[in-house]
């Protein structure tokens, strides 16, 4: 046989196994586009943890009409600064990939309006063939449905976990995303149950309180801390206030969530002398740093980064926990093991 290109809609198909591997990495790409439109208010629905249906509408600044098709191709972006240095991209999203992919496995309906035309516009594609467009009612921004997801693509279906463990990742990415912004107003609703509806405009204490747990305000320090050119901040729990399991450590660099092991492992030598071995703080810290210092694109979708000075980091993140607990009155026996 003689070598020869894929076609398109394979070529989509096969990256949309990178970027949706399930609903809530679709649901993370969706989410990410509607905080880059500058939206201020960002509805969120799903149906049986979003494999029977996802659904995020948003007041942002819309897609004109005559740009939807290719927002729905693949490698096309508005986010790409006009020089085209990816270093300068402030923007979540900057590959245009996640559209196509996510079009290329699922029924998509993409509905926009920006804030200068007269109405709204709507296409329909299904499993990566363009279905119908037309005029669509619809007040500014965008309005994303994503229905029967792998439901043409057997194999990957048979791999989804229950609804119920489905939505808890979904609800893991909205959290997520919603303590990055707390100047956005997030709901969320499941099965037409409605989870959260949380005002924009709160402090991010506030914010990070009523997504973990509201009883983390009086449990906890505020951490605020500025070394060279590094900063963190965040809230952390006292070690008074801790969990069996470290599933509520929300980690964010450049205000983006990562899983990142150098972070996890500072944080548990922060309060390794504090707390039971099988005991885990509560906490979300939010890292800046310049953007030369720090490789965030090293698997975007697995929230894998790389540090150019990861020593510098790890120093930083012990310090600033130490002593924001130090300050609360929690001295602890011995100096930290940096
Ligand atoms: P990327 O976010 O990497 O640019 P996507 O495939 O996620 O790629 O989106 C493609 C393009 O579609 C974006 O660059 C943007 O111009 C447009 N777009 C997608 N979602 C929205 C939205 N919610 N509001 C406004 N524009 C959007
Ligand atoms: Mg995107």
């Amino acid at each position: 046989m003689s070598i020869r290109r894929l076609p398109e809609d394979v070529i989509n198909r096969i990256a949309a196994g990178e970027v949706v591997e399930r609903p809530a990495s679709a649901l993370k790409e969706l989410v990410e586009n509607a905080i880059d439109a500058q939206s201020t208010r960002i509805l969120i629905r799903l149906l049986k943890g979003g494999l029977d249906g996802i659904e995020v509408i948003d007041n942002g600044i819309g897609i004109p009409a005559d740009e939807m098709r290719l927002a729905l191709e693949r490698h096309a972006t508005s986010k790409l600064p006009d020089n085209d240095a990816i270093e300068a991209v402030t923007t979540l999203g900057f590959r245009g990939e996640a559209l196509p992919s996510i079009a290329s496995v699922a029924r998509l309906t993409l509905e926009s309006r920006t804030a200068d035309s007269d109405s709204g516009w709507k296409i329909i594609v299904d499993n990566g063939h363009f279905e119908k467009e037309g005029i669509a009612p619809l007040p500014k921004g965008t309005r994303i449905k994503v229905d029967s997801l792998f439901a043409r693509i057997p194999a990957r279906r048979k791999f989804m976990r229950s609804a119920k463990s489905e939505y808890m990742a979904c609800h893991d990415v909205v959290r997520r995303l919603a303590m990055t912004r707390p100047d956005i107003a997030f709901s969320l609703e499941h099965d037409g149950r409605r989870i959260f509806s949380l005002n924009g405009g709160e402090s991010r204490q506030r914010r990070v309180a009523a997504l973990i747990d509201r009883t983390l305000k009086d449990n906890s320090v505020a951490v605020e801390y500025q070394r060279d050119q590094m900063q963190l901040e965040g809230v952390a729990s006292l070690p008074t206030f801790h969990r069996g399991l470290a599933d509520h450590q929300y980690l964010f660099v450049n205000g983006r969530p990562v899983k990142d092991r150098l972070l996890i492992g500072s944080v548990r030598a922060a309060y390794h002398d504090l707390l039971a071995k099988d005991r885990h703080p509560v906490l979300a810290l939010f890292l800046t740093l310049p953007n030369s210092d720090v490789d965030i694109n090293v698997h975007p979708a697995k929230g894998e980064v790389r540090f150019r000075d990861s020593q510098a980091v790890r120093s930083l993140i012990v310090g600033a926990l130490r002593e924001s607990l130090d300050l609360s009155g929690f001295r602890s026996a011995q100096p930290a093991d940096v």
